[in-house]
């Protein structure tokens, strides 16, 4: 997946504002923030979503650096919603697994479907 967006952030080939970075995972900021928090978290290697034979060591490990953005971003406290859009239904726009942190204000509690 040499031309997916995210595996060209991932290999730092495009820019991207970073937030945290290891071996496994690396998270910066959305392009088009919805609040005042949003970041993205994606495990370095490719994967379409969380259903593409993800290991679970790779799922652990996405989960732990949600709560380590809770922290840098100071949410653990006020709360933070974390989000997988995953496939179609769901308006996946990026085929390579991320979770969206998101926070920093008060969010609606709607999550129904579309009207
Ligand atoms: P999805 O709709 O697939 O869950 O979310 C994809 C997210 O990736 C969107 O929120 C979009 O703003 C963000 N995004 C798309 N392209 C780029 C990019 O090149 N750089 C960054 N930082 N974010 C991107
Ligand atoms: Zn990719």
């Amino acid at each position: 997946m040499s031309d997916c967006i995210f595996c060209r952030i991932a290999r730092h080939e495009i820019p991207a504002a970073v937030v945290y970075e290891d071996e496994f995972v690396i998270a910066f900021e959305d392009i088009n923030p919805q609040l005042p928090v949003h970041t993205l978290i994606i495990p370095k290697e490719h994967y379409e979503h969380i259903g593409d034979n993800v290991p679970e060591e790779t799922l652990g490990r996405i989960f732990a650096t949600v709560k380590k953005i809770a922290e840098l971003k100071g949410l653990e406290n006020r709360g933070y919603r974390i989000v997988a859009n995953t496939g179609e239904d769901a308006r996946q726009t990026v085929h390579h697994l991320h979770v969206h942190v998101l926070g920093g204000a008060l969010m609606p509690i709607r999550m129904g479907p579309a009207d």
